[in-house]
């Protein structure tokens, strides 16, 4: 365990996605001094942080590191000046560059998003490119200022330039968007850490489920007064998981509160082979889907086993078919990089036989273990190290999306994502997921329906106000008007 002692609180998350970040296969934790007895929690750091009137110190003891705490490896020491007025931010940054140059030079690694831990990596570049700067500037700034490989500030960049060209005709600084989420799966996948709950044994509790839905749709539509939202994102969970009666169900209270024909997009996330037939697709196509998912992750079998998917690649082909066949030309497939088990040849081997498909668009995640998941349980009993992803496997998935006419539109990161690299969503021109940018860059407002689902409220200022629906779904169904309530106060409350 690599334990961190700072005398100041507040920077304890960047603090632990930083050093997480060199040290993936370690436990990290970080204490602020005074708050907790960290002797007998878990021994004495080995990194100190000591920020003082005017400067700020870090040391880094030899063990017990990665490199086995060996005493030949001496303590560093090192300090810079910071000056008294720093806002936190600009100490944040500070900080972060003394613990990358400690670590950097203890480990011989260097990140490709140097000191990046946050998830939005584009909104950086986005919001320089907004301030009338050029592309050399920002990727100098970003370089200076976070350490940030040339490739992947030039990768932010691309992207940044891409939305905001796509986003200057669409009038969203005044809209929204609605997201509705179905937290229902055929099956739990290793690795999912969403709300979602296997449909067999739920199946008694979905009309109650969207009882709910229909209360929160009702309560929106009078919140936003026929004002029409510019994306619908219907995701989860699995939206088609629900039968076709109940996707009718869910979709025709839908139309009746918002004039989906006005909609510029709307998703739904077909998502899983296992769940897809001809007659929800049909549902789907009759209330104006506009665009869908099949997600296959990998097109290796034992893979999917493995995963507990419980759909083959054969079904994946099928359902995409089908999906053509049903009239729909906006198809998106994601994939996952570094799945347990899976190395290059795996990738390459996916992406040709995606390819062969010929989806509309791609979003490649790179795996993400979260602490939630079974695949963190599967990891520590099986005692298997971590899966990692690696550049190869990006560039594979990179090039083969270029092969198929996509040009990389949206970027975000996670948490504990495998080998510290990105999910990017790449398109064809003309099938780039509206509702991904404006989600991702928190350019709009979303209006969220469903356990587990958050609404933002987005202010001119750029301030931004959160309202989470609970996860669990007997409290959400049991404590609908209580969030309904809230939900309609984000929104109205000047
Ligand atoms: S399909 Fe998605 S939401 Fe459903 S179990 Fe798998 S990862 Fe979780």
């Amino acid at each position: 365990m690599i334990t961190v002692m700072l005398n100041e609180a507040g920077f304890e998350y960047d603090i632990h996605s930083l050093v997480r970040a060199f040290y993936p296969m370690s436990e990290v934790k970080v204490f602020v001094e005074g708050e907790k007895d960290l002797v007998s929690d878990a021994g004495f750091p080995v990194i100190k942080i000591t920020r003082s009137s005017e400067k700020t110190v870090i040391r880094l003891e030899p063990s017990p590191l990665e490199d086995g705490g060996d005493s030949r490896v001496s303590a560093v020491r090192k300090e810079v000046f910071t000056e008294p007025g720093l806002t936190k931010d600009s100490f944040r940054n500070v900080l972060k560059q003394l613990i990358y140059q400690v670590l950097s030079a203890r480990t011989g690694k260097e990140l490709p998003w140097g000191t990046l831990t946050g998830i939005r990596p584009a909104k950086i570049a986005m919001g320089l490119l907004e301030q009338g700067k050029t592309q050399e500037q920002i990727l100098q700034y970003m370089q200076d200022t976070y350490y940030l490989s040339s490739r992947k500030g030039q990768l932010c960049i691309e992207i940044a330039e891409r939305e905001r060209e796509l986003l200057s005709g669409i009038h969203y600084r005044d809209g929204y968007s609605l997201y509705i989420g179905i937290p229902f799966c055929p099956t739990t996948c290793l690795y999912c850490s969403f709300t979602s709950y296997p449909i067999s044994g739920w199946k008694e509790r979905v009309s109650a489920y969207l009882s709910a839905l229909e209360k929160e749709l009702e309560a929106a539509a009078e919140t936003f007064h026929g004002q029409i939202p510019d994306s619908v994102y219907i995701g989860g969970g699995t939206p088609t998981t629900l039968s076709p009666e109940e996707l009718e169900r869910l979709l025709s209270k839908l139309q009746s509160c918002f004039p989906l024909e006005r909609v510029q997009e709307f998703t739904v996330e077909a998502g899983r082979a296992d769940s897809i037939t001809r007659e929800k697709l049909q549902v789907l196509k009759r209330y104006g889907v506009t665009r869908i998912s099949v997600n296959p992750q990998t097109m290796r079998e034992e893979t999917l086993r493995l995963i507990g998917r419980q759909h083959t690649p054969e079904q994946v082909k099928r359902a995409f078919y089908l999906a053509r066949e049903c009239g729909f030309d906006n198809i998106n497939m994601d994939l996952i990089l570094g799945l347990p088990g899976e190395g290059e040849e795996d990738v390459r081997y996916t992406v040709e036989e995606v390819g062969k498909l010929g989806p509309d668009s791609l979003t490649v995640h790179s795996l993400a273990v979260k602490r939630a998941s079974r695949l963190s349980r599967w990891i520590a009993e099986n005692k298997v190290s971590v899966t990692q992803n690696t550049d190869a496997m990006v560039d594979i998935a990179a090039q083969a999306a270029a092969a198929m006419g996509m040009q990389p539109y949206y970027l975000y990161r996670q948490k504990n994502i495998s080998g510290n690299f990105e999910n990017v969503g790449y398109a064809r021109p003309g099938c780039y997921g509206l509702y991904n940018i404006l989600m991702m860059e928190e350019k709009q407002s979303i209006v969220a329906l469903g356990a587990g689902s958050i609404s933002k409220r987005l202010y001119p200022d750029g301030r931004i106000e959160r309202c989470e629906n609970v996860k669990e779904l007997a409290l959400y169904i049991e404590k609908i008007e209580e969030m309904t309530e809230r939900k309609r106060r984000l929104f109205t409350d000047s």
